[in-house]
C-alpha cells in the first residue's frame, strides 16, 4: 500500500506539479526554515513526519510526499521535502507557502490545543471466553489461572490511578466484570465515545500470553502495524484521487503515535517488573482490536499464564499492581508528551 500511495504521488506530481517544480527551487535544512519562519519543529525520523508549528498553527508534511496538512484539517500540494544524506531539506516556494498560512491565521488559544480527551482500557476476554489459561501444579496442588482474570485486576487498577489523577478526562473500561464481549462490541465501544472537539482518545488493550513452549515468559507491548492502512477520511473530506495519500500520511500519525505510547508503556513496565520478568520489547502486528479503533492503540501482554514461575507473579495482587503501576506511569509520560507536542518527538 505505501509503494501504490507512492505511485500515486508520481502521478500527481506529473499531473498537476510539473510546472510549478520546473522553476528550480532552491532548497535550504528544515531546521534553518523553521528558524526563518520563528516556528518550533517537531521531527519524527521514524515516520519522515515533521510539524511547523506557530501560535498554536500546525502544518503537517512528510519527507519525499506532496501533501501538507494545514492544522490538521486543509490539505495542500507542496514541494516534497527532500531527504538528503540523512538531512531533511525544504524548498523556498514551500517556504513561502508556510509563511503565508501562519501569517494569515489567527493565533490559537490553549484551549483550542489537541488533548487526550478519554482513555478507554479494554481488558481482554472474559465471560465464555476465558483467553489463555495456565493449569500448573505447585507443591503437588493443581492451580488455574485464567487470562480474563488477571487481565481485569489490572485494568481495574489502571482505571482508578487513571480516574483520580485525570478527573478532566474521560476514563472508560470495555468491561468491568466478568462479561463476554466480541471483538467487534469492543471496537464499537472505543469508536462510540463522545469526544470534544480538540480530543484524542487512547485505546489500551490488556491481554496474557501463552506458550507451548513453558520456558516462555516476559512481558511485552504491541502496536499497530504501518503497514496496515485505514480508511479515516470520510469521502467529501478531499479530492477523490489524492485520498489515499491523505490516508496515508493520518495512518501514519496514528502510527507514530502508538509506537511511543508503546515505547511509554514499556518502559514503564520495565522500570516496575523488568527485575522479575523479562522485557520481550515491542512488537508490531494488525491486531484485531487495535486496528479497527480509529485512534492510536496498543495491546499489552503482561506475562505468560503458561509459564509456572509467571503463573505464580500473576496470581500475586501485589505483582498485578506493579504492573498497573508501570502501564500507568508509561501513559502518564505519554500524556504529558503528546499534550506538549501533539504526538510528535521533537528536534532533529
Ligand atoms: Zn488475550
Amino acid at each position: 500500500m505505501k509503494r501504490l500511495s507512492r505511485l500515486f504521488n508520481v502521478f500527481i506530481f506529473c499531473a498537476l506539479c510539473l510546472s510549478a517544480n520546473a522553476q528550480s527551487a532552491s532548497f535550504v535544512p528544515l531546521m534553518e526554515g523553521a528558524n526563518q519562519l520563528g516556528a518550533q519543529l517537531f521531527w519524527d525520523s521514524l515516520s519522515g513526519i515533521g510539524v511547523l508549528e506557530k501560535n498554536g498553527h500546525s502544518i503537517q508534511f512528510k519527507a519525499e510526499d506532496q501533501i501538507a496538512l494545514f492544522d490538521y484539517r486543509t490539505f495542500e500540494i507542496v514541494d516534497a521535502p527532500k531527504i538528503v544524506n540523512g538531512s531533511v531539506f525544504v524548498s523556498n516556494n514551500f517556504l513561502t507557502r508556510m509563511e503565508d498560512f501562519f501569517d494569515s491565521s489567527k493565533p490559537i488559544t490553549q484551549d483550542s490545543l489537541f488533548k487526550i480527551g478519554a482513555i478507554l482500557i479494554d481488558p481482554g476476554h472474559g465471560g465464555k471466553d476465558s483467553g489463555a489459561v495456565g493449569k500448573h501444579t505447585v507443591n503437588g496442588k493443581v492451580m488455574q489461572i485464567y487470562e480474563k482474570d488477571v487481565v481485569l485486576k489490572v485494568a481495574e487498577d489502571l482505571y482508578r490511578r487513571l480516574k483520580t489523577s485525570y478527573s478532566d478526562k474521560k476514563i472508560h473500561m470495555t468491561r468491568t466484570d466478568d462479561t463476554f464481549l466480541s471483538l467487534e462490541e469492543r471496537v464499537e465501544i472505543a469508536n462510540n465515545t463522545p469526544l470534544g472537539e480538540h480530543e484524542a482518545i487512547l485505546y489500551i488493550s490488556i491481554h496474557a500470553n501463552s506458550a507451548f513452549d513453558k520456558k516462555a515468559s516476559g512481558f511485552e507491548v504491541w502496536y499497530l502495524s504501518p503497514g496496515y492502512r485505514r480508511t479515516i477520511l470520510s469521502e467529501d473530506a478531499a479530492d477523490k484521487e489524492i485520498l489515499p495519500i491523505l490516508n496515508s500520511m493520518l495512518e501514519e500519525e496514528f502510527t507514530t503515535e502508538s509506537i511511543l505510547i508503546a515505547k511509554f508503556i514499556l518502559d514503564g513496565m520495565n522500570a516496575e517488573i523488568g527485575k522479575e520478568s523479562a522485557n520481550r520489547g515491542l512488537k508490531e502486528e494488525e491486531w484485531f482490536v487495535v486496528r479497527n479503533a480509529n485512534m492510536p492503540s496498543v495491546l499489552i501482554e503482561i506475562g505468560f499464564v503458561s509459564n509456572q514461575k509467571e503463573a505464580l507473579l500473576l496470581t500475586d495482587d501485589k505483582y498485578l499492581h506493579k504492573i498497573a503501576s508501570g502501564i500507568y506511569n508509561g501513559l502518564v509520560s505519554f500524556i504529558t508528551h503528546f499534550e506538549q507536542s501533539r504526538g510528535f518527538t521533537s528536534g532533529q
